[in-house]
């Protein structure tokens, strides 16, 4: 079991603090005049995120939506910080109608191409699949998206990472990729959920085995944002931490600590961690488990289709 970054497969062990859910590059249709897209400032906030700690960012940016591999190559390089970049593909109101149409019948091979060979003309293989659903439902293209992720997992062992719109949907999802496409639940990674902070829906999703990545605050979730901790402390509480996972998700320039107003990735480590540690007994374990061990896990997989 390893984990695939943009530099090569590395030991679980060696992962270290992770940001499981992030963006150094993300452009798209849906967000003009937000790209995230300059290597300095992406290099500035892997260093501020190394500073604290910070060992390894994971790139939830799709296929099609700026995600620069052979920037990250670099950027892996030049901060010491690794990096695992994503395949699979976003909601359909982020491309081109056309573009899909062109893409849908070579979903899986795309997919796996990335996964075992390379991400477009970079050196980078991608380390994940990420795939989305839409608010509290599944559209054709989630279906289609999500049926051809599970098939590039069933090629590769890839695990597959789900943005759930606001939090819902997610048992629609473990629904089919586990139901119905035979996906083990532990390969199977939600994010968002904390943006729907029901702590017996958190519970129930978490019972059916997948890990779930909690996202750090942004203006656009302030509303819930502030439940973070709360669902962190609910699921320990419930023998439910060893599937945490935490990330910044920062989706826009200004969102960025080191260039930006912030919080970005180094809120994590400076605001969270401490907050975490403090919360309850066993709060430094509990912080270590979410931030360290429960991602080794997560993001190692035995490759196959080398
Ligand atoms: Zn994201």
């Amino acid at each position: 079991m390893v984990v695939r970054t943009v530099l090569g497969d590395l030991a679980p062990e060696d992962l270290g603090v992770t940001d499981a859910h992030d963006h150094l590059f993300f452009r798209s249709p849906l967000l003009p005049g937000q790209e995230v897209d300059d290597p300095d400032a992406a290099a500035a906030e892997l260093r501020a995120f190394a500073e604290l700690g910070g060992r390894t960012v994971v790139q939830w940016t799709p296929f099609g939506l700026g995600g620069r591999p052979q920037a990250l190559v670099a950027l892996a390089r030049a901060t010491g910080v690794n990096i695992v970049a994503a395949t699979g593909l976003h909601q359909a109101a982020h491309y081109d109608p056309n573009d899909l149409d062109a893409l849908y019948p070579r979903l899986t091979e795309l997919f796996v191409e990335e996964l075992t060979h390379a991400m477009g003309e970079s050196d980078a293989r991608a380390g994940l699949i990420k795939v989305a659903a839409e608010y509290h439902h599944l559209d054709p293209h989630a279906r289609r998206t999500m049926t051809a992720a599970a098939e590039a997992h069933h090629a590769t062992g890839a695990p597959i990472a789900v943005h759930l719109e606001l939090g819902t949907a997610a048992l629609d999802v473990l629904d089919l990729l586990c139901g119905e496409l035979d996906v083990p639940p532990a390969r199977v990674i939600l994010g968002h959920l904390n943006r729907s902070p029901d702590q017996r829906m958190h519970r129930a999703v978490a019972k059916a085995g997948p890990f779930i990545s909690f996202d750090g605050p942004s203006r656009a979730n302030h509303a819930t944002d502030w439940r973070l901790l709360d669902s962190i402390v609910a699921l320990a509480e419930a023998g439910l931490a060893d599937q945490l996972l935490l990330g910044a998700d920062t989706t826009t320039a200004r969102a960025r600590a080191a260039t930006g107003e912030g919080p970005g990735m180094p809120f994590l480590l400076r605001d969270l961690r401490p907050r975490i540690e403090r919360e309850r007994e066993r709060g430094a374990a509990l912080a270590t488990k979410i931030l360290v061990e429960n991602p080794a896990r997560a993001f190692a997989a035995d490759w196959r289709a080398d």
